[in-house]
């Protein structure tokens, strides 16, 4: 049996723990279980710091992007299969959430969330102005497809926001 080490946070307490990233001896305490193994606190914060860093605005107009490209043609499409608006909203919702959220390596932004909801409602515009323009010549057709306008986007931002909304990955 080899000699107990003493916790760096902790030197009166006995360990046999280290941290697999610094060597530093750490007690049950300190020690956190990672998918690589036993870290101590300093280096899971330093991780975690290189995994927020990483974030670039950049990446947030690479979301944009696939997110702004797939709202417009779901914005035409849902909308159109009139009440499939309501199973299809979240769905697509979420779909271009999770899209745009691979498109940049899963990396967390804190505004991704708004980046994405904007898109869809963006990409929902189209249709919403030619419902708009059908309301002047034909009413009630334009009111029921504004109607679906309405539901598609108040669905599919709702699942894009509580796909990406901030805190969601702990
Ligand atoms: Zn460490
Ligand atoms: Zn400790």
């Amino acid at each position: 049996m080899s000699q107990p080490l003493h916790c760096v946070n902790h030197p009166k307490v006995e360990t046999y723990l280290r941290c697999n990233k610094c060597g530093d001896p750490i007690c049950t305490r300190c020690a956190v279980l990672t998918p690589v193994g036993y870290r101590c606190r300093d280096c899971v914060r330093a991780q975690q710091k290189v995994f927020y860093g990483d974030f670039r605005p950049v990446h947030y107009v690479v979301a944009a992007a696939v997110a702004l490209l797939l709202s417009l043609i779901a914005g035409w499409l849902i909308p159109s299969l009139t009440w499939y608006a309501i199973i299809l909203g979240p769905l697509v919702g979420g779909g271009i959430a999770n899209l745009a959220h691979r498109a940049i390596g899963q990396r967390r932004g804190q505004y991704t969330w708004l980046v994405v909801c904007g898109c869809i409602v963006a990409g929902a515009l189209p249709h919403t102005l030619l419902s708009l323009f059908t309301l002047l010549s034909q009413p009630l057709s334009g009111l029921m497809g504004l109607l679906w306008d309405i539901v598609y986007l108040a669905t599919a931002a709702g699942a894009a926001y509580a796909w990406l909304r901030p805190g969601r990955h702990g």
